[in-house]
């Protein structure tokens, strides 16, 4: 928790010596907890002084990251219990499971399909970030084996998962250039585990039975020298589960339980493809960092990442498109032109509904802070002014040979006035972006 300023001057000489800047310690101990200065501007801060702030500083939930170069991932530094009061981080990461008991054949089509899971959502690349190697066959060096054949296979993260720290030694010695995170460390292997992910330099899964047993299993491994650290809840029911997740953040965020300030994963290896995307979807909202799934159907798995997408945005700042001219297709000077708003979703549905149509356009998008079509008129961020300003802007009349404007069917109410600030022939097209398609194809 956060020191405020008079527990900071304490710390401090108090001898006002001026040499921070400041004209007495208390104002710089008020400026440290506002975080307008540096301990370091103080030359006479104490160790005890710097140790202390360093701790108070410190994330109530740590950053642990894995992985390697541009597949890096890093979950966990989360500082809210709800969105709406900041926003979350660090995306939880979906992970799909490789069983060591998968050979040839097999298990190439299961990397070629899990390397195929990348999707593109309202212009964003959106994909499965994990793999994990599950030690299912109990054989110390089968498992090595398909750790070493599915680091080849994918650059993916890696977690290694196994009951055997014989099996994750030898695994980890494999693929370490990778960073993977091990586990699992419980609370009869967490120091062997520890010695491994220290000389690996890897993070560590911690796997508790319940949550008080997972605060006290941290402490071993962090006095093992292992301070990134995964937190699991083995063989719960989505409820327990839930719950007990919920417990961990609340209790690292709201108490700074530092035992608990670790980022979580958990696993849905069971049930149908709906049933493994319904589940991980309610482990992705509380509040799961790595949720490893089984499905590698692209259906089950979309819903996933387009979850992880719409929760891992600010909601105080709407997702936005640069406003400019958007020619779609092999645009000609006899192109329909379109306007629509910055809205990233609204463009977005517009744009792929024009491309559906195959009739080569341009969509003109006009800033309105990023409000979708009725937001923006209603607040007055969506008028024939800023349309014709933007057209003008855009040069849009140097585009086409026609001067004939498609609108929004919920703007309709904007048509006269547009037609006298642009001096464009004003076409009223559908309200609902789906049937944009059947309307250009019928306009052009
Ligand atoms: Fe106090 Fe340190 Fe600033 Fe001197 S430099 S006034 S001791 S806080």
């Amino acid at each position: 928790m956060a020191l405020t300023g008079l527990q900071i001057f304490k710390l401090l000489p108090k001898t006002n010596c001026k040499k921070c800047g400041m004209p007495t310690c208390l104002a710089f101990a008020m400026a440290l907890a506002q975080k307008k200065a540096k301990l370091e501007d103080c030359p006479f801060a104490s160790d005890e002084a710097k140790a202390a702030l360093a701790e108070a500083s410190a994330p109530p939930i740590g950053l642990v990251k894995f992985g390697k170069g541009d597949y890096e991932v890093q979950v966990g530094q989360e500082t809210v219990m709800f969105r709406h009061e900041e926003k979350f981080y660090n995306p939880t990461v979906i992970a799909v499971n490789v069983s060591d008991k998968l050979t040839g054949d097999a298990l190439k089509q299961r990397m070629e399909k899990i390397n195929s899971l990348q999707f593109e959502r309202v212009g964003t690349k959106i994909m499965v970030k994990a793999v994990a190697v599950i030690n299912d066959s109990g054989s110390v060096d089968t498992f090595a084996q398909t750790a070493q054949a599915v680091h080849k296979a994918c650059s993916l993260a890696m977690i290694l998962y196994s009951d055997s720290p014989e099996a994750l030694a030898a695994a980890a010695g494999k693929v370490a250039e990778s960073v993977p995170l091990l586990g699992v460390a419980r609370s009869d292997s967490a120091e062997a585990v520890a010695k491994i992910a220290k000389e690996h330099n890897c993070p560590v899964i911690a796997e508790g039975n319940s949550v008080d047993e997972l605060a006290e299993l941290t402490e071993t491994i962090k006095s093992a020298g292992v301070e990134n650290i995964v937190l699991t809840l083995k063989g719960k029911s989505l409820k327990e589960q839930m719950y007990g997740l919920t417990k961990i953040r609340a209790l690292a965020l709201k108490k700074t339980f530092r035992p608990l300030g670790f980022p979580t994963m958990s696993c849905v290896l069971k049930g149908s493809a709906a049933e493994q995307s319904a589940r991980a979807i309610s482990l992705i909202c509380k509040y799961s960092s790595i949720v490893v799934v089984e499905t590698v159907e692209n259906w089950a798995i979309l819903p996933m990442l387009t979850a992880i997408m719409n929760i891992f945005t600010d909601p105080q700042k709407p997702v936005q498109v640069e406003s400019k001219v958007y020619p779609i297709g092999e645009v000609t000077k006899d192109s329909p032109v379109l306007f629509t708003t910055n809205f990233s979703l609204t463009y977005y549905t517009v744009e792929s509904d024009v491309e559906a149509s195959r009739v080569p356009s341009y969509i003109v998008v006009i800033d309105t802070e990023g409000t979708s079509v009725l937001t923006a008129y209603s607040g007055d961020k969506l008028n024939e002014k800023a349309v014709a300003d933007t057209m003008k802007k855009h040069d849009v009349e140097s585009l086409v040979n026609h001067r004939k404007l498609i609108i929004p069917g919920y703007v309709a109410v904007m048509s006269g006035k547009l037609e006298e600030e642009t001096g464009w022939e004003i076409m009223v097209g559908p309200r609902e972006s789906s049937v944009l398609a059947k309307y250009l194809q019928e306009v052009a």
